[in-house]
């Protein structure tokens, strides 16, 4: 099946399921060994899709910044692909097409100073960026990454939390709206939103920002930059659509001119202030939530 990846962008490769870690309540986090040298090349911010036989297809967000002979994806049982990938086990086989889309520009963030900022399963796609960039500490400037959440029983990637809040050469907040009750992991949570994360920051007009949440969260989130004299060009947003094919021909993602799955999902923000209403609230449900 692998050579026929070469033939069409339609046909997907196969991925062999590695391992299962659960996350949170409804989040688990599965990783592939894959032999398509495209899925293995795919870059932080990129998608791709995957496919149960028999079932049906769709999109996720590649999360692992690190990406070779596996490749992770952190999936929220939400219908019915995921929901028949929660019910697989090691050793099962899957189809993934891709990767597909632009990520995030991680050449123009070299040597600059970088905020990034996650709100709920929108820290899946930034995680892919946060390892790239520790991958390659020395090609950047400033660090600092902000993940908000309602609760704190939701952070996902806890783990790897508890060692890059040991690091000196980043700064990390996780915020949460609620840190109370029996799961209060042993993390330092701030109280609050990542709204006012980024009003306690030292972020400053050089900065570039990378966004991925839920579409509440970037109205929110954009006001508070521009009011640190961000400009929108330093801005970018991951944006969810629904899309089948991912090559910009069905046009199920199509917005305001632009196939979110070709020239996204991550898009520049002085390229969206004509499409208002994809950071406004009120926007279709959002799996980042
Ligand atoms: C670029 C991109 C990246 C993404 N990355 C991720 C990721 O990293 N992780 C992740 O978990 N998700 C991600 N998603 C979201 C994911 O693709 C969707 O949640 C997808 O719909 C899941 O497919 P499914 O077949 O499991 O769910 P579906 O069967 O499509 O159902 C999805 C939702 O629709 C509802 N629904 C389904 N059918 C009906 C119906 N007939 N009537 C009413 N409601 C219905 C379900 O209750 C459920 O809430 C991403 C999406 C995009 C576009």
């Amino acid at each position: 099946m692998n050579q026929l990846r070469t033939i069409s962008p339609f046909v997907a490769s196969k991925a062999i399921l590695r391992s299962i870690i659960p996350m949170t309540e409804d989040n688990t986090l599965f990783e592939f060994t894959v032999e398509d040298d495209a899925l293995r090349a795919c870059r932080p911010g990129q998608f791709v899709q995957l496919w149960i036989p028999g079932v049906g297809e769709c999109p996720i967000s590649v999360c692992s910044g690190r990406v070779g002979d596996t490749i992770q994806l952190t999936i929220r049982k939400a219908g019915r692909v995921t929901g028949a990938l929660f019910g697989m086990a090691e050793g099962d086989w899957v189809g993934l097409r891709g990767p597909f889309g632009h990520g995030f520009p991680v050449d123009r963030f070299s040597g600059k100073d970088l905020c990034l900022v996650a709100g709920g399963l929108g820290a899946a796609p930034i995680r892919s960026l946060w390892q790239y960039i520790i991958d390659r500490r020395e090609s950047f400037g400033k660090l600092i990454l902000i993940y908000g959440m309602r609760h704190s029983k939701h952070l996902l990637f806890r783990q790897e939390f508890q060692q890059l809040l040991r690091r000196k050469d980043m700064q990390v907040y996780l915020a949460a709206e609620d840190v109370v009750g029996p799961d209060l992991p042993p993390l330092e949570f701030q109280l609050g939103r990542v709204t006012d994360m980024i009003a306690l920051t030292e972020v400053h007009p050089e900065f570039e920002v990378a966004l991925c949440g839920p579409p509440i969260m970037y109205k929110y989130a954009v006001d508070g930059l521009r009011m640190k004299g961000i400009p929108d060009s330093n801005i970018w947003l991951s944006l969810e659509r629904h899309m089948k094919c991912g090559i910009g021909k069905c046009g199920h993602c199509f917005v305001g001119g632009k196939f979110t799955c070709k020239e996204g999902p991550v898009f520049q923000l002085s390229e969206l202030n004509t499409i208002p209403e994809v950071i406004e609230c009120g926007s279709p449900r959002c799996q980042y939530d």
